[in-house]
């Protein structure tokens, strides 16, 4: 059994569905459990959806041209097909749920967001069937069990795992499986979603609690390459990368898997091919348990960071008190950490801009420290460095801070 996951590109447009149906077809001498997320940008039209619900604004074009799209796209795939794959039922029930109050926003938007899936599924479902006909369908918040940490929300695996086994496991003696990705349901039955993209990490999560032989992301890049191609020319691809080096990628701020997608494969030994849908004869990478001799380096580019620098004030030394409240109040304020380093009289920090986390953590600070802020900046990881790459990446830039270990060069830019 493997485990296939398509992305919002993937399933873009009939034609790009269609395609996506072939690559299942051509695998299906052998049990799948098929993964989608929502259409193309659908996610983000969702939620420039809810932004005006939560502001009062009128939505109405935005929600009918997301109609419309999903409706078209039925359509392309053949006119029997429109009225059987019908998604009139979960527009309706989308315009009763904008019209709910929530406890939270952050409980909106898992019961709004989440309908991206909901519609993508049932039309590829309804279309897959007709291509491969031994396919069932799973609501994956039958599965999926999760806490009810909203936008974020944490996997029960116990639960997770006495679910699969008992309808996933069982369903797929018989047929393969598709289902969504990025959404489960805490114990009440409320939808909760993993993070942004966290379509990947559903696909680990099957992937490892039913012993799959593989996950394949198919994406519209053919493989993992040494940078984004859009920001970087002379990019290259690589066969294959260890558990390790891919895990740190996408701590660093690689977008191509979700970060939290390699720790449930590596546990397992699972192996996670990342391969081009456009060109899906081609192998793609292979993320595996393997020793890469002189790795080619990659360059990571993460943009919008914020660089903090913490001092005491009358020339005090930053001792190990004062980094335990610092770090102390980024725990309390759920900020990440993307680089830190720490001089005799200041401490500097690099994180994700987020004015509104900055206050939470300004609070549980109280004024004890003088903070000072640099906005608009750029993180690049080099892995795996050479001389040649951080002279390319060093040039003509403005470097507010650096740091160096033995397989990493990282550079804070303006
Ligand atoms: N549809 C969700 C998003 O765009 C999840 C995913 O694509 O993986 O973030």
């Amino acid at each position: 059994m493997k485990v296939f996951k398509f992305g919002g590109a993937s399933i873009k447009s009939a034609e790009a569905i269609r395609n996506m149906c072939l690559i299942v077809k051509a695998h299906c001498n052998e049990k799948l459990v098929v993964v989608v997320s929502a259409m193309d940008k659908t996610t983000n039209q969702l939620e420039r959806i809810l932004e005006a619900k939560n502001n009062d604004y009128d939505y109405s074009d935005e929600l009918n041209s997301l109609e419309n799209y999903h409706a078209n796209i039925a359509r392309d795939l053949g006119e029997n097909f429109q009225s059987e794959s019908s998604i009139d039922d979960i527009f309706h029930e989308l315009r009763g749920v904008l019209k709910e109050d929530f406890d939270s926003q952050a409980e909106a938007y898992d019961q709004i967001i989440s309908f991206g899936e909901l519609l993508s599924s049932r039309i590829i479902y309804t279309y897959l069937k007709t291509v491969v006909p031994n396919f069932s369908f799973v609501d994956i918040r039958t599965i999926i069990r999760t806490d009810s940490q909203f936008r974020d929300a944490q996997v029960n695996w116990d639960i997770t795992t006495a679910n699969s086994k008992s309808k996933l496991a069982e369903d797929l003696k018989s047929n393969s499986i598709l289902t969504q990705g990025f959404i489960g349901a805490d114990s009440r039955g409320n939808t909760t979603t993993l993070g942004r993209e966290g379509s990947d990490f559903t696909g680990a999560i099957l992937a490892s609690i039913l012993g799959a032989k593989s996950l394949t992301v198919w994406k519209d890049v053919p493989g993992i390459l040494n940078a984004d191609p859009k920001k970087l020319q002379d990019t290259i691809k690589f066969d294959d990368i260890s558990y390790e080096e891919a895990a740190e990628m996408t701590y660093y701020g690689a977008k191509v898997i979700h970060p939290k997608t390699i720790k449930p494969l590596a546990n397992k030994g699972i192996p996670l091919y990342v391969r081009p849908f456009l060109s899906p004869s081609e192998k793609g990478t292979c993320i595996h348990d393997v020793h890469v001799h002189k790795p080619h380096p990659s360059i990571i580019f993460k943009e919008n960071q914020t660089l903090l620098s913490f001092r005491v004030d009358d020339f005090t030394f930053i001792n190990e008190k004062n980094l335990t409240q610092i770090l102390h109040a980024f725990t309390l304020s759920n900020i990440r950490i993307n680089l830190m380093q720490n001089s005799a009289l200041s401490f500097s920090v690099c994180i994700d801009t987020n004015p509104i986390k900055l206050e939470e953590l300004n609070r549980h600070l109280g004024g004890s420290f003088s903070i000072f802020y640099n906005d608009k900046l750029l993180l690049i990881t080099i892995q795996n460095y050479d001389e040649e790459s951080i002279r390319l990446m060093s040039s003509e830039r403005e470097i507010l801070l650096e740091q160096r270990s033995r397989q990493n060069f990282q550079l804070v830019v303006r």
